[in-house]
């Protein structure tokens, strides 16, 4: 278990130094803005959905490395998903963060973040990205969330 624990604080720490996705896609047609007074994180994401597909998903913003590395991740998981699968992928994830069940296969890198339920502070850091992108896919343009 520690050796696995060592890979998933490497691929945190991955994300965190060389986030993925960073930036806003110039064809993006939802945005919203999240923010972790807790923490201190800031996040803005930025999607294009085609046809009920995340075709084009980036983020920009400022916090922790838990914060960063799961924009990051976020970001690399969702693409090409349809709007839906979105949401189901989202509350399987927050069940893993918070401890309500195990990681499966089909949370694939997502799964790096288990590590977070023994941290209840840190679930948010984990959850902002996620939290801001839903808000972004139901709200349109320019929607606002606060972990608080
Ligand atoms: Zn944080």
């Amino acid at each position: 278990m520690s050796e696995l624990r060592e890979l998933y604080q490497t691929m945190i720490l991955d994300h965190y130094k060389r986030p993925r996705n960073r930036g806003r896609p110039g064809a993006a047609d939802r945005s919203a803005a999240g923010d972790n007074p807790l923490c201190g994180d800031r996040v803005a994401v930025f999607a294009r959905v085609e046809g009920g597909v995340v075709a084009e998903v980036g983020f920009e913003g400022s916090g922790c490395a838990i914060s960063t590395a799961s924009a990051s991740l976020m970001t690399e998981s969702v693409k090409g998903r349809r709007v839906e699968e979105v949401a189901e992928l989202f509350d399987r994830f927050h069940q893993v963060v918070t401890g309500a069940s195990e990681p499966a296969s089909d949370l694939g890198k997502l799964a790096v973040f288990v590590g977070v339920r023994e941290f209840p502070l840190r679930v948010k850091c984990a959850t902002l990205a996620w939290h801001t992108l839903r808000a972004a896919l139901e709200g349109g343009a320019d929607a606002a969330v606060s972990t608080e």
